[in-house]
């Protein structure tokens, strides 16, 4: 086992209150937590605080771009999911991932606006989770699975970014898990969420314009690359665990 790898395991066997924080520690207002996953929101729906400060992800991502990310995208896509929820009872009693596993039965009147502002709500809740990390390696039957079915860790890597650049126009990259724990690739246009198909979103990447382009512009593949930097093997772990549980939503 290799230091960097032992390394991994202990951190992910632990709390990451206690991590062995090497770098960026001045760069967050708080202790680096495991932000507690929303399983599965309602009606009404609200915008979940970034569980950093907006500078967290710097340099990856600027400050700038996370605030204007969270505070205005995506408070957009909770003020409009909750509008197009709020008149149909029966519908709004549906929690986020049966709202969104059962969108084609829902009125005709409100399937546009609760694809794009659900699926838009469900993806940013957990993107904001999954970041504000070390980057690094994740350790345990996260590394293992990651092995097991894309090879290693930088092939993951490799092939996730190719799926992100590859993403004609808004969409995000996603690697999905199942109930045994199995990963795959796959990217979705726009907010379309696998949710949709009754799929569980272990972590994925937002290649919309908005995600990255005040820093980096037309270089997509960039922003790929330094997202990396900044993910949150811990939290990630959390969600494998949750997922085999049958305990993970969105
Ligand atoms: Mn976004």
């Amino acid at each position: 086992m290799s230091t960097m790898f032992r390394r991994a395991v202990l951190i992910a066997g632990t709390t990451a209150a206690i991590l062995p924080v090497a770098r960026k520690v001045a760069a967050q207002t708080t202790p680096a937590s495991v932000a507690p996953v929303v399983v599965d929101p309602s009606y009404p729906f609200v915008l979940p605080p970034l569980p950093y400060a907006t500078s967290a992800n710097e340099p990856s991502i600027d400050a700038q771009t996370m605030e204007l990310h969270h505070d205005k995208h995506h408070a957009a896509y909770v003020a409009n999911l909750n509008a197009a929820v709020k008149d149909h009872p029966q519908v709004a009693e549906l929690p986020l991932v049966q709202l969104l596993a059962k969108l084609n039965e829902l009125p005709d009147s409100i399937q546009k606006a609760v694809r794009n502002n659900g699926g838009g709500h469900a993806y940013h809740s957990m993107f904001w989770t999954v970041m504000g990390g070390q980057g690094g390696e994740p350790g345990g039957a996260l590394a293992a699975a990651i092995a097991r079915d894309f090879g290693s860790l930088a092939q993951l890597k490799t092939e996730f970014d190719k799926v992100g650049l590859g993403q004609f126009g808004s969409g995000w990259a996603v690697v999905l898990v199942d109930g045994s724990g199995k990963l795959s690739l796959v990217a979705r246009p726009n907010q379309d969420s696998p949710l949709m198909d009754g799929k569980r979103v272990l972590f994925g990447n937002d290649v919309w314009e908005h995600a990255y382009y005040l820093k980096y512009q037309n270089r997509r593949a960039d922003y790929l690359a330094a997202w990396w930097k900044v993910v949150n093997w811990p939290v990630v772990a959390e969600r494998y665990r949750a997922a085999i549980a049958g305990t993970l939503g969105i």
